[in-house]
């Protein structure tokens, strides 16, 4: 007869503890019963805060779906809080009535966000970021609102804030301590960090307090135990976590900070009684992050299985690769030496946001903190982990390892149980076994094994480990040939179906391309695509548009947006001039500016003033904000210029009333010169017309001189301003069809290839150049201002309803500790 094997907690550590057991057969040894106060299966906690910032979408940080439970045979009571443990009558209580009885006993809680003790946490806007819940409540409030104030200046409290930035957010991080994330940096680091952070535009307000989160019924501040206050509309607590230990306590079981467990996972006070995770403590220690747990579960499995009953755990050395709002960081170890005997070897570049520190005990690293440096990560690890002994010349150390050790220490040559896949907790092991089992691409590799599917800091490692064991019967990954990650088809294929079905909304697509499933990260490529191909018969979805390309304006680093109007060729008159400063005074513009694409730029313009900007400027959409036709930027040309030999001025006001607006994969810059002295640059933009003598335009493609500078190539020579309209357009649709979303044409040209592309748009050698014009001519046709268009209810309201009871029962759970 089978053992009955209960676990509390469906969280990271249960279900992964789950996982390693049915892997070892241990499906035959117990009936697995799981409770999990969460009503969802199992995912992965870390990626939140990409769910948070919009880069994930919740569906698909799921590791194990409901329906994994059913097929495993696992008895799930999902949202089911175990209210009581009975250790005497072995039984388990849920609150909603159900009684499992057990033979051995998991508790797999997790922790709870600490709430410090302040005034108006009840309020309407307070959040704790934990769970999926918390995310989509946090998400539901930001709508419509500007400013938030994440307390807290850690890990969690930073990926909180990175999350609310990318929705468009200025957020404020609110820390006790004297730098930010001091359980893993030491000063220096911390001070490094907050440089880089403030760069990215995050406010950062150090030693402070809170004492009160002030507003009536909902958040409007902050109030400082220093006396100074903060304006925000939400907060976020962030300032740590309690392990989960009360119904342990109740239970009779010992806990300290954590429950409290020995070598073997057991409780001193049962042995067929078990903690992992976050709420247990062993050796006197806690943890906060998933590592130590990947250990535990695969112990404890060993053990109930029987696989190695004598299994036992040894605490967990910490060497962790995070990313930080973006930053790369790799911590282990310790974070300042011990003693006089101990060396620190640092290296730091503030103005880099680089910082390296390692610490040397006995010849051996047992600690260490790289910063902004990702390529020296790996080496480190490894010798940290292995206790490998470090060169003599310490002067020289960091910078030997980082090359040395991805010399020395090849990935090929570590043990199998290396782990190289922290966030799923994933060995080289088990990537070799999958590779063995067959998978030959790196994307299906990292589907299989869940390695890589994180922060993908390691994805390079897992690469090199599928050449490794692949060799030569490795294959590309098939999607980098798709146009959007989420439709598995090349560019062409995917127009021809959506032409050939008629899809005209982007959920269309999904529906009928991709088995249903929405991918958030390709909705905008895909919108951009249905545009050029439907005009004014595309379907358009808000949630599938960018901020930018939903208010028609450029977000800022401070939540405002910038309005540029239309200048066509950089040709403007006193009237628009005077319309253009009366609305920078009336609208509290915090910047006038020129452009370089000789235009002006009223910055600071706050989102809900936004459409009577636009009705008092009287001006057209400058587009400024969207993957599309930019600007053509223009020389004085021949019409007062002594050099000029063609009408610049004239023919770029003429592309620009042709083109504006035109979506395309990525944007496009355009200028026209006078003569071949080329003042406006016209050689390297994206299309260029120059004029040379005879009255003859030369046309470039391609060109660049942003991050990267090249000059263009030229497509063709041509005799009149026409002409030039003409081939432009005819390149443009021909790289809007065929260009990858965010495929600039620098790109798009070296990838295709001038003479192939000469040879289309010029030769007309593939017989379709009159479609081409027929596409553009109709896409010109459709065009309609956005900034004349009626908004919508909601584009720029700033008021929602207020979510009051939500908030107030996750605060309450967070403040009552569960
Ligand atoms: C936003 C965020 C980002 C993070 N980023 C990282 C990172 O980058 N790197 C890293 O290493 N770690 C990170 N962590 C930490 C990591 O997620 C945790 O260490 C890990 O989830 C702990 O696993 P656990 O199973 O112990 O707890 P949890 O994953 O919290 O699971 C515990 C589960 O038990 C449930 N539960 C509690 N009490 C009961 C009860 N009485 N009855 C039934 N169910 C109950 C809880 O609701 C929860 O679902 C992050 C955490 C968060 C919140
Ligand atoms: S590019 Fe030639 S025409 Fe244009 S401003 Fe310069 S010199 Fe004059």
């Amino acid at each position: 007869m089978k053992r009955k094997l209960v676990v509390i907690g469906n969280g990271m550590a249960g279900a992964r503890l789950v996982e390693e057991i049915l892997l070892r057969g241990g499906g035959e040894r117990f009936e697995i019963v799981m409770f999990g106060d969460e009503p969802y299966g199992n995912y992965n906690r870390i990626l939140l805060s990409n769910v948070l910032a919009g880069a994930h979408d919740p569906k698909d940080i799921f590791i194990n779906p409901l329906r994994w439970y059913e097929d495993n045979h696992v008895k799930l009571h999902a949202g089911v809080r175990v209210a009581s443990v009975d250790r005497a009558a072995r039984l388990v209580h849920g609150d909603n009535g159900v009684v499992e009885s057990y033979d051995d006993l998991v508790f797999a809680m997790g922790s709870s966000a600490f709430v410090p003790r302040m005034d108006g946490i009840e309020k309407n806007g307070v959040f704790v970021f934990r769970t999926l819940d918390d995310c989509d409540s946090i998400i539901k409030y930001t709508e419509g609102r500007k400013t938030a104030a994440v307390i807290g200046g850690g890990l969690l409290g930073l990926e909180a804030a990175r999350g609310l930035m990318e929705r468009g957010m200025k957020v404020h991080v609110v820390h006790l301590m004297n730098h930010l994330m001091e359980v893993q940096l030491d000063r220096m680091a911390g001070s490094i960090l907050r440089s880089t952070l403030v760069r990215m535009g995050l406010q950062v307000h150090l030693e402070k307090a809170t004492c009160e989160i002030t507003g009536n019924g909902s958040v409007t501040g902050l109030r400082f135990k220093d006396g100074g206050t903060l304006d925000c509309d939400m907060v976020v607590i962030s300032a740590g976590i309690r392990p989960n230990t009360q119904l342990a306590k109740e239970a009779g079981l010992t806990v300290a900070r954590g429950i409290v467990v020995g070598d073997d996972l057991a409780t001193p006070d049962d042995p067929n009684v078990f903690a992992i995770g976050e709420c247990s403590e062993h050796d006197g220690k806690t943890y906060g992050l998933v590592a130590p747990l990947w250990d535990q579960a695969r112990v404890l499995a060993e053990r109930l299985s029987a696989r190695r009953p004598q299994a036992t755990y040894h605490g967990s050395k910490i060497a962790t690769k995070l990313k930080v709002m973006g930053v790369d960081l790799a911590v282990m170890g310790d974070r300042e030496s011990s003693g006089p005997d101990d060396e620190e070897v640092t290296y730091a570049e503030a103005k880099r946001g680089v910082y390296k520190k390692v610490i040397v005990r006995d010849g051996r690293i047992v600690g260490a903190i790289l910063l902004g440096d990702p390529a020296a990560a790996p080496g480190l690890v490894q010798a940290f982990d292995r206790g490998v002994e470090v060169p003599d010349n310490r002067a020289e150390l960091l910078f030997q390892l980082d090359a040395g050790a991805a010399n020395t220490t090849r990935i090929e040559d570590l043990p199998d149980d290396t782990q190289i896949c922290n966030c799923n907790g994933v060995s080289k092991g088990d990537i070799l076994d999958a590779v063995k089992k067959g998978c030959r691409s790196l994307k299906v590799l990292c589907d299989t094994t869940r390695a890589g599917m994180g922060c993908g800091t390691c994805k390079k490692q897992v690469e090199t480990l599928l050449e490794f064991g692949a060799g030569d019967s490795k294959v590309e990954d098939p999607s980098v040939h798709y146009y959007v990650p989420g439709v598995p088809l090349p560019k062409p294929d995917l127009v021809e179906e959506i032409r050939a079905r008629g899809l005209k909304s982007v959920s269309a697509v999904f529906r009928e391309l991709a088995d249903g499933k929405e991918d958030p990260g390709s909705k905008p490529g895909l919108a951009s695509l249905l545009k050029t191909l439907w005009g004014k018969d595309y379907v358009d979805e808000r949630d599938a548009r960018f901020i930018n390309d939903r208010v028609h304006a450029n977000i800022q680093r401070d939540a405002t947006f910038s309005v540029i109007p239309r200048i066509y060729g950089g040709v403007t008159t006193a009237d628009q001039l005077r319309a253009i400063a009366d609305a920078a005074d009336k609208y509290d513009a915090k910047m006038v500016k020129i452009t370089g694409g000789q235009r002006i730029d009223l910055l600071g313009i706050k989102k809900e003033d936004l459409p009577n900007v636009w009705r008092d400027l009287g001006m057209p959409s400058g587009h400024a904000y969207s993957k599309a036709f930019r600007t053509c930027k223009t020389c004085v040309g021949s019409e007062f210029c002594r050099y000029g030999v063609g009408h610049s001025t004239e023919l770029g006001i003429k592309i620009e009333e042709r083109f504006q607006g035109i979506e395309s994969p990525h944007k496009m810059k355009l200028a026209t010169a006078g003569c071949p002295r080329n003042c406006s640059e016209a050689t390297t933009k994206d299309i260029g017309a120059v004029a040379i003598e005879g009255g003859l335009w030369e046309i470039y493609v391609g060109g660049a001189a942003g991050s990267r500078v090249r000059k263009g190539d030229i497509l063709c020579t041509v005799g009149s301003q026409e002409e030039v309209l003409l081939y432009t357009g005819r390149f443009m649709q021909y790289y809007r069809e065929n260009g990858k979303y965010l495929e600039r044409t620098y790109d798009f040209i070296e990838r295709v290839g001038i003479d192939k592309v000469r040879a289309v748009v010029v030769d007309d050698a593939e017989g379709i150049a009159e479609r081409l014009d027929a596409a553009m001519q109709a896409s010109v046709d459709a065009y309609v201002d956005p900034w004349k268009e009626t908004p919508h209810e909601t584009q720029f309201s700033e008021s929602l309803e207020p979510q009051g009871q939500l908030v107030q029962l996750r605060t309450a759970r967070a403040v009552g500790e569960r």
